[in-house]
């Protein structure tokens, strides 16, 4: 029986390097043929993948895939089992001068089960943020996209109440 079988059969499991070397390296092959570009962001050490296009300026996904290169070059996944692949759609706000994570646009895909299933269940979340990227919850004032704020509720990113109040 060839290793490739194995890992098709096998549940992932963190602790074993062959293991974390497959997700890796087949988790980046396939967000690369799904039209992601890899993004370096500072302080970050695992692999991010932006992707872009959406029909509002501003907003984009990006995919945190919990993978870092190791010593030898190769990608690896993280040891940490509780690390978790993060998938999330943003939109810059000028007026709020950052980044805002959209309303119903954030997922986490835990890494359990066969490598293949990890696989299958991020892109199938790449797939369902991608529809709230192209279409996200929008404020009934303006017309701006909704963002979870800090205290987890649904705000309007233009902040429109305050325009309406300075008026
Ligand atoms: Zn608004």
């Amino acid at each position: 029986m060839s290793s490739k079988f194995l890992f098709e059969q096998q549940k992932y499991d963190p602790k074993i390097l062959s293991h974390r070397e497959e997700l890796g390296e087949r988790l980046i092959g396939n967000l690369m043929v799904n039209f992601m570009l890899p993004k370096d962001i500072p302080l970050v050490k695992e692999v991010v993948f932006k992707k872009d296009g959406f029909d509002i300026p501003g907003v984009h996904l990006l995919c945190y895939s919990s993978v870092v290169r190791n010593k030898s070059g190769a990608y690896e996944a993280r040891e940490v089992g509780s690390d978790a692949i993060r998938v999330i759609g943003l939109y810059m706000s000028e007026r709020q001068g950052g980044l805002l994570p959209l309303v119903r646009s954030d997922s986490r895909i835990n890494r359990v089960g066969t490598i293949p299933s990890i696989i299958e269940r991020t892109l199938a979340c790449i797939h369902a943020v991608s529809l709230v990227c192209e279409d996200p919850a929008k404020c009934p004032n303006c017309g701006a996209p909704l963002f979870i704020s800090k205290a987890g509720r649904e705000v309007c990113s233009e902040i429109c109440w305050t325009r309406r109040n300075n008026v």
